[in-house]
């Protein structure tokens, strides 16, 4: 499902004396089946953006499509059910809104809602149960006696649940180890390519949006600014510098010992492993050319 936003602003609290714009002319788009990270400062707008992807918010000016959904500000709460249905949004900490007494009541409790049959919710409670990599044992116990990771995948299982085929993550692994912030990405990951989701990914992570996404879109004080691949986004130090964003360390290395050697690598390194292939073709006599 392709989504596009065109010249989207957004006015929070609008004609009161509290109102305070969050997005101006904001134009980018998510091709269907694509990963796309949102990076940019605290503040740039990222989540507010988000809230426009599935209806939560409906834009002051400008235009939000989803698939064949057009959201303006003039369109109704009842045309945007079918979209709540197809974009699923994990929020931060989303374990915080777990509540029933036992893991699969929780997953199949947005289903029920939505007027799915008891046991094809169930079935698809502990389907859910098994991709995220959970025991089977925990759809039988309480939420909140799991482990924090374990109770994150049990929220994200109640996204998925909705059977979207866009998911929002909006800082998914906040507050996590590095252990587990991996795990969750990489489940992500498997996600995006075997159930085919279109990921839309908000991130502080420089190193999560160059290894997982292939599109970036950078967001500064209310607007976009960049949109491309991790390759043309990265390759734009100074530019990202001005917004007070980062290249990832891989990238970092790269340049230093550019900068030592007087040879510049066969292409930009966005992740470790693209570092390595790119140092391996130096050892090996390929790849590698003057500055
Ligand atoms: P980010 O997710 O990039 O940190 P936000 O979308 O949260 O950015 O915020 C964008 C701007 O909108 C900020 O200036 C923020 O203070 C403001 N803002 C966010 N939420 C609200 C709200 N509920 N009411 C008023 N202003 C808000």
């Amino acid at each position: 499902m392709d989504i596009s936003l065109q010249q989207v602003g957004y006015l929070y609290a609008k004609d009161s004396p509290f109102e305070k714009r969050a997005l101006q002319d904001v134009t980018a788009t998510i091709p269907s089946g694509s990963y796309t990270s949102i990076i940019g400062h605290t503040g740039s707008g990222k989540s507010t953006l988000l809230l426009h992807l599935n209806g939560l918010l409906k834009p002051s000016e400008g235009i939000v499509k989803v698939g064949d959904t057009t959201i303006t500000a003039q369109t109704k709460g009842k045309q945007l059910k079918n979209v709540r249905h197809k974009v699923g949004i994990v929020f931060q900490f989303p374990e915080h809104q777990l509540f029933e007494e036992t893991v699969e009541k929780d997953i199949m409790f947005g289903p029920i809602n939505f007027g799915v049959p008891k046991e094809i919710a169930r079935d698809r409670a502990h389907e859910l149960v098994k991709l995220l990599g959970l025991p089977e044992e925990v759809l039988q116990k309480s939420p909140f006696e799991l482990s924090g990771g374990q109770m994150r995948r049990v929220a994200i299982a109640g996204v998925l649940a909705f059977k979207p085929s866009v998911l929002v993550l909006d800082e998914p692994t906040a507050g996590l180890d590095p252990r587990g912030r991996k795990e969750i990405m990489e489940l992500f990951h498997r996600l995006h390519e075997e159930e085919n989701l279109t990921t839309i990914l908000v991130t502080h992570s420089m190193e999560d949006a160059a290894r997982y996404s292939d599109r970036i879109v950078v967001m500064h004080e209310g607007t976009s600014v960049m949109e491309g691949t991790p390759e043309e986004i990265f390759s734009q130090e100074e530019q990202l510098h001005s917004y007070r964003l980062g290249i990832p360390r891989s990238v970092r290395f790269q340049h230093r010992m550019e900068k030592l050697t007087g040879r510049k690598l066969g292409r930009l390194a966005v992740t470790e492993e693209l570092l390595a292939q790119e140092l391996a073709a130096v050892i090996q006599g390929k790849g590698e050319r003057p500055c």
